[in-house]
């Protein structure tokens, strides 16, 4: 597909019956992109540019002096820190702090989460935002969602992508090694997405479409091809890496919902985020988290796929689900208890469903590349199980699997292995 004809469009009638929108408009990921700024951006006059204490020195400052010198008004909201910014109240009100009424777009120059507050704020003001991508890191840059942290919550808020993706691959390849590899996780954790998409399509209510499957699955394919290339810095591996991601989250504003790109490993994935937060311990960058729960998520995928329908029956038990989750994440459960009732999760009995198109689950089950092939590919990234062990510890591995579920109301393999009573048994017993 040619990505920028199509996102010149705007908007198009899909054979899959649906109209799919994208509000970015441009996708540039070339040498010397930097200089063109001023004519992508003709037409405006008054910017403000977000950056850190990592991508300024990067990019930030090249991008001002580039913006400067084309004759606009740069105003300019600087954290002044290297560790991970929080997108939370705090950095919202530090922004809307350098707000002003004349202020004609945002220009975030980073990855995750500078992104995610340039397109809250642009958003809030009704104003377009800019991504400058400094590292390969994520696949949210063309995102409509802004994840932030509001009252303590990991929160995805409904905004708009950013009207401009732009990076320079010198830039690009020249990011901290752990980005890099943490794009590739995120891009590899696309093997579970794409195949939770497809259970959720048939146990649950989300539409799907072969246009957009297909656009993250070329992806997908691009990019696990590459690894060896991406791992040496190649320039060229490393910018199509940066493109795919953008790609994938244009896939994302098509289908309306990550649901795409984010299935039982984004999941787990946020349990450790989450709950290491909550605990003041570290824990990996985003998509490194992704490329590990992956595998996890692969192991429970062909387990599930080895049992007898015959024996498939909800287990849930509601005092020890309220307890487990008290443990687990404390004040936070009383939210996660009202979100899951909401949504019926747990009083919805799917096994009939689940009987009846078990042949069409177990082909999906079947379809992804197996638990060998997720580590072989890992590894190449220079994923190693043990230092995932080591950090989280195999109590808090088992229980991720047991309650990540209960962090967001989607339909995954984790759903499918609690609707048929396997997901406690899977998660006492997990090894690697
Ligand atoms: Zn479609
Ligand atoms: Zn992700």
């Amino acid at each position: 597909m040619n990505v920028q004809a199509q996102l010149a469009k705007g908007s198009f009638q899909c054979h899959c019956g649906r109209v799919h929108q994208c509000d970015t408009t441009l996708l540039r990921i070339e040498r010397g992109v930097l200089k063109e700024l001023g004519t992508i951006l003709a037409g405006f006059h008054h910017l403000l540019v977000i950056s850190d204490g990592n991508t300024r020195p990067l990019c930030g400052q090249a991008v001002i002096q580039v913006l400067k010198d084309q004759g606009f008004t740069v105003d300019e909201a600087f954290f002044n820190q290297k560790t991970v910014l929080v997108p939370d109240e705090k950095a919202i009100a530090a922004v809307e702090a350098v707000y002003t009424e004349g202020t004609q777009a945002i220009i975030g120059v980073g990855s995750g989460v500078i992104n995610d507050l340039s397109k809250y704020i642009a958003f809030t003001h009704g104003i377009p935002s800019m991504i400058v991508a400094t590292a390969p890191s994520m696949d949210g840059f063309a995102s409509s969602g802004a994840v932030m942290m509001l009252g303590g919550f990991k929160v995805t808020c409904t905004r708009k992508a950013p009207r401009w993706i732009v990076g320079d691959i010198d830039i690009l390849t020249a990011a901290p090694m752990e980005m890099i590899r943490s794009g590739i996780g995120d891009i590899l954790g696309k093997y579970s997405a794409l195949s939770d998409w497809k259970l959720a399509h048939i146990l649950s209510t989300d539409p799907m479409c072969d246009l957009i499957y297909q656009m993250v699955e070329e992806e997908l394919e691009a990019c696990v091809d590459n690894i060896p290339k991406i791992m040496e810095r190649d320039p060229d591996a490393i910018g199509r890496l940066m493109e795919s991601l953008a790609i994938v989250g244009i896939s994302l504003a098509y289908q309306g919902s990550s649901r795409p790109a984010s299935g039982s490993e984004h999941l787990i994935s946020h349990f450790f985020e989450l709950t290491s937060i909550m605990k003041n311990k570290p824990y990996f960058p985003h998509g490194i988290d992704v490329g590990y729960a992956a595998v996890i998520a692969e192991i429970l995928r062909k387990q599930l796929l080895q049992e007898d329908p015959g024996t498939f029956a909800t287990d849930f038990n509601r005092r020890e689900w309220e307890a487990g989750l008290q443990d687990v994440f404390g004040e936070m459960a009383e939210d996660i208890i009202t979100l899951q009732d909401d949504a019926k999760t747990y009083t919805t009995d799917r096994s009939a469903l689940i009987r009846e198109n078990w042949e069409a689950i177990q082909d999906i089950l079947g379809q992804t590349p197996g638990v060998e092939f997720m580590v072989e590919k890992l590894e190449a990234a220079g994923f190693h199980l043990d230092e995932f062990i080591a950090l989280y510890g195999w109590d808090s591995i088992r229980s991720g699997v047991l309650y990540a579920t209960d962090l967001k109301t989607r339909y995954t393999l984790l759903e499918l292995l609690s609707d048929t009573g396997y997901l406690k048994r899977y998660a006492t017993a997990l090894k690697f």
